[in-house]
């Protein structure tokens, strides 16, 4: 016997059509590229995106044709994420930080049909347009009069004069919700990169999950400022879980940096802000120079890379912010699993509760998780054991699109390329990626811990451990530093610093000062590109 229940399926429009009959002054704040800050509401997104909608019906793109951006995070952004994805048409995230011969490369792979940009990408665009055959219609996310004359792209047009002379009446249409939504390639550290499709069902059943209390707390009382940026991972599904909520959201645009950030905080009163560690590195740092503090903002998700103790103690003790450290991945969604306590953590010492918040956290609902070891053996969850972690569940890839050499999963489970250890209340924590793991005489050396404690120290700006050919103990550990402007430590005072805060053999070996790490698009380090940078380093003894 079925059910009796309305059987209608998960769309990304219904999203919008809620916000603006439920939320309709529900605010959007930008900073724009040209620098000004533009507002307006949830009603006017959804007239908008309307409009978007006939704008592609009027290009006669077919269900299932990619649309492109190469976009900050603003509110034309976001009216293309409803427009597009409303219609059935593919919303194609790129990420502006690749070399243009990736971005090039990722174009044609995903064959798209359109590609939206802001003004800041002109360049890429330049370089690219000759190179990509399938994109028939370039749109500059400007205002009509800000369009180049000489620009040198064929037919292109401004995203104001394509969706002005649009009617802003547009029935959604109803459809399969495993239809395809959106998509979004993979950093790609090797080979080439490989496109996450995304559907409505995947999408709406992320946005629910990633609004609940125990995963990003997403609510009309909530302002949320997405420093995560638009073109990786749907902003972490931030978008759609604010628009299923009501909450006011704040986009930074092209101003990344410490002060900006910290700036449009305090004017919009943000409450709630997500991104990766590098961006809270520099807020911090500007924090700390100029002497301010937060008036208003109460959370912070962080994740994308391994949140650092340091990072979690300041914001926590300097500025009375909660740290919610978070893991996921592209093939994800990304939602993973997010640092919450339980009931009986609340009452434990400040130090055992940091013990739990640096965990990258407990799966939320819809997300299963395992380890295992070499031969497929699933691992106790005893926060001991290390192994391969993998993961399951509907928002979670099955495969890639024109996935070449066949579905990735194992046994049904997608292997995440981390080793991770779980505890006993189900809380997981990242050792490495699995071709970062330090072997050492036989054991493993996390690379995360290695740095973490490197983070810790007052003059350390960035650290990134790396493992070395030892003739004896197979590899061993170093760790490449950037200083603090103004701050100095030598390799030995350093070197110290380890003792009695890691075992005797997991102390790293040298440490190498260098300029900067080297970081991919969506900030994360690239071990293997300074693993290039020092590949003439010979370890003190080896
Ligand atoms: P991406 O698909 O580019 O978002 O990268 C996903 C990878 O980033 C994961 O497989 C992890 O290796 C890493 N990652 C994401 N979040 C964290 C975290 N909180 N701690 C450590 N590594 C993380």
């Amino acid at each position: 016997m079925l059910g009796l229940m309305q059987n209608q399926q998960l769309l990304i429009s219904s999203l919008i059509e809620f916000a603006e009959r439920h939320h309709g002054e529900g605010e959007i704040v930008s900073r724009r590229v040209e620098g000004d800050i533009h507002r307006y509401t949830y009603k006017e997104v959804a007239v908008r995106s309307r409009q978007v909608a006939n704008a592609l019906d009027a290009l006669k793109l077919k269900f299932s044709d990619r649309v492109a951006t190469l976009a900050w995070n603003g509110y034309r952004h976001l009216e293309l994420y409803f427009g597009v994805s409303g219609t059935g048409r593919v919303l194609h995230t790129l990420n502006p930080r690749l070399h243009p011969d990736q971005i090039s490369w990722i174009v044609n792979h995903a064959e798209d049909s359109v590609l939206c940009f802001d003004m800041s990408f002109l360049p890429i665009v330049k370089a690219v347009h000759g190179r990509c055959p399938t994109v028939k219609h370039y749109v500059a996310m400007c205002d009509a009069d800000k369009l180049p004359a000489d620009s040198g792209i064929p037919g292109l047009v401004s995203y104001e004069a394509w969706i002005g002379a649009q009617d802003s009446q547009y029935q959604w249409p109803s459809f399969d919700e495993n239809s395809a939504s959106s998509m979004c390639y993979t950093s790609g550290t090797t080979g080439n990169p490989k496109a996450a499709l995304y559907s409505h069902r995947s999408t709406m059943l992320h946005a629910f999950a990633g609004a609940l209390p125990d995963a990003m707390a997403m609510s009309a009382r909530e302002c949320i400022l997405p420093v995560v940026p638009m073109f990786h991972v749907n902003a972490w599904g931030i978008p759609y879980g604010a628009a299923m909520t009501g909450a006011k959201l704040v986009f930074p645009g092209p101003a990344m940096d410490g002060k900006s950030i910290f700036e449009l905080i305090e004017s919009e009163k943000v409450s709630f802000a997500a991104g990766v560690p590098t961006v809270w590195q520099m807020m911090l740092a500007h924090m700390q120079g100029a002497g301010v503090r937060f008036s208003t903002l109460k959370r912070t998700v962080i994740g994308g890379s391994a949140c650092p103790p340091a990072m979690i103690t300041a914001f926590n003790d300097l500025y009375g912010v909660e740290v919610l450290h978070a893991w996921g991945m592209t093939e994800m969604s990304p939602l993973g699993t997010v640092c919450t306590l339980k009931n009986k953590h609340l009452d434990m010492a400040p130090k055992d509760k940091m013990q739990v918040r640096l965990k990258q956290g407990r799966g939320v609902f819809g997300v299963d998780m395992k380890i295992v070891d070499g031969s497929g053996e699933e691992l106790p969850w005893d926060g001991k054991t290390y192994g391969d972690l993998l993961v399951k569940g509907p928002w979670i890839i099955s495969d890639y699109f024109k996935g070449e050499g066949g579905s990735p999963l194992v046994d049904g489970w997608f292997p995440t390329g981390d080793v991770a250890t779980i505890d006993a209340d189900g809380y997981m924590q990242i050792t490495d990626r699995s071709k970062d793991v330090i072997k050492s005489g036989g054991e493993w050396i996390s690379s995360i811990d290695v740095e973490n404690i490197a983070m810790a120290h007052p003059a350390v700006a960035m650290a990134a451990c790396i493992g070395m050919k030892h003739p004896k103990w197979d590899e061993r550990p170093i760790i490449a530093v950037v200083k603090k402007p103004g701050s100095e430590v030598t390799r030995n005072e350093l070197i110290a610093f380890y003792e009695g805060k890691t075992a005797k053999w997991q102390i790293p070996d040298d440490v190498v000062f260098v300029e900067g790490i080297p970081l991919g698009g969506t900030g994360k380090m690239q071990k293997t590109k300074l693993r290039e940078m020092l590949k003439d380093y010979k370890l003190p003894d080896a």
